[in-house]
């Protein structure tokens, strides 16, 4: 797709589809559990690199307390270097083989150790790389008259963001930034139209056969695609999303609504649900109603464990699960040059909580012990 009469050389995809069982509460057997999707993040896949990490954590706790069979169960999770190498690879299709890596931050970064586990395998493999603010970016990006991006001295290969998924991390500075980066020809990843993709309103639109056939796939890729895809309703003005409204009013235990915000902590559940969908206000904001979706809400099962956070007791609860994904690619023009499935992660969260997210404060990174079903006594801890 050209952005401002310019085509990408490259393109590149760091993306994550996050997935959970849907049982509506009750623990069956996993043959009768569904797998759904819960979003596509297209931007700012965050946790590749601290998931990586979690691994040898856990099998150093399950070590030291003598659960020494439940260690090789892990499944093996590196998902930080299948995103280094798809980002090497973008760089080493760049014109210029000295070109740097630009990852673009928040100005506070509370996920910085996450980035480091990258900026690492990176310095290993001698790959210039710099991490740099929208207001820095302000400062110092420049494109030249071929539009190359320019820091400094230094050209840019790739750019990848790990901010810019929040309307308020926009500012006026921030947009002139990510003007000049998308006219240049850096790789970015995301680039408008892949973020645009990863929206909840196009998720929307993907549930529709309809739609995925306009896309040209098949009939059974379409039927797959439709065994992880749940329901869920747009809400824009006219009959469908009024029925839509109704539906919820009438079961809001069984939808979530989401507004069109990554990042965690946004959807609306039960009584807040209500509220918005009745007052038709969404707090101090006059609701647009098509700026939201409908989706069925998962009851996924519930196991034991510890959710472990500074400054909170530790205490066996129940909790459930969400599995993340972990995709790259690397396409110049129609040419797909990698394609592929890097790794996991599963975040953990107390049954008593609505929303997920680690960064938000409610959900903690854990690893998935896989235990064939002839073998469900291991399970007993
Ligand atoms: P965001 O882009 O803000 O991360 P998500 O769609 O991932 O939005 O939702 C945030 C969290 O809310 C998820 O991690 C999950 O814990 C919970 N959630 C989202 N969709 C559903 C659903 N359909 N059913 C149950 N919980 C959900
Ligand atoms: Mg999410």
């Amino acid at each position: 797709m050209k952005v401002d009469g310019i085509t990408k050389p490259v393109t590149l995809g760091i993306i994550r589809s996050d997935y959970m069982l849907d049982s509506e509460g009750t623990v069956k057997h996993l043959d009768d559990m569904v797998l759904w999707q819960v979003e596509l993040n297209t931007i700012a896949a965050s946790f590749g690199g601290v998931a990586s990490k979690m691994l040898s954590l856990h099998r150093h706790v399950l070590r030291s307390a003598g659960l020494h069979h439940l260690i090789d169960l892990m499944p093996d999770n590196n998902p930080i270097a299948g995103i280094a190498d798809a980002i090497i690879c973008a760089r080493k299709l760049y014109k210029n083989p000295q070109a740097l890596v630009l990852l673009v931050c928040h100005e506070f970064e509370r996920n910085v150790f996450d980035q480091n586990c990258l900026h690492y395998i990176l310095q290993e493999r001698d790959v210039p790389f710099v991490r740099k603010t929208f207001a820095e970016l302000d400062q110092q990006a420049r494109l030249d008259d071929k539009r190359s991006l320019y820091i400094g001295q230094k050209e840019v290969a790739v750019v990848y963001y790990r901010t810019g998924y929040d309307p308020q991390q926009y500012d006026e500075v921030a947009w002139r930034v990510r003007r000049i980066l998308e006219r240049s020809l850096a790789a970015c990843c995301p680039d408008i139209p892949t973020q645009l993709a990863g929206t909840k309103k196009v998720q929307q639109k993907l549930t529709s056969p309809d739609e995925l056939s306009s896309l040209g796939l098949s009939g059974t890729c379409i039927a797959r695609l439709q065994q992880t895809f749940t329901t869920i309703h747009g809400l824009d003005e006219g009959e469908e999303g009024d029925m839509a409204v109704q539906k919820a009013l009438a079961n809001p235990d069984q939808y979530v609504l989401k507004p069109q915000r990554e990042g965690g902590g946004n959807n609306l559940y039960d009584e807040d649900m209500v509220r918005v969908l009745t007052s038709g206000r969404d707090g101090e904001r006059g609701m647009d109603r098509a700026a939201y979706i409908l989706m069925h809400r998962f009851r996924p099962p519930s196991s034991r464990n510890v959710v472990i956070c500074p400054g909170a007791p530790c205490h066996v609860q129940p909790c459930v699960s969400e599995l993340g994904v972990f995709g790259s690619y690397v396409r110049c023009g129609t040419e797909m040059i990698l394609n592929n499935c890097c790794g996991h992660l599963l975040r953990s969260k107390s049954l008593a909580l609505k929303d997920g997210g680690v960064m938000a404060g409610n959900a903690a990174l854990n690893n998935p012990c896989l235990v064939p079903m002839s073998a469900q006594p291991l399970l007993k801890l």
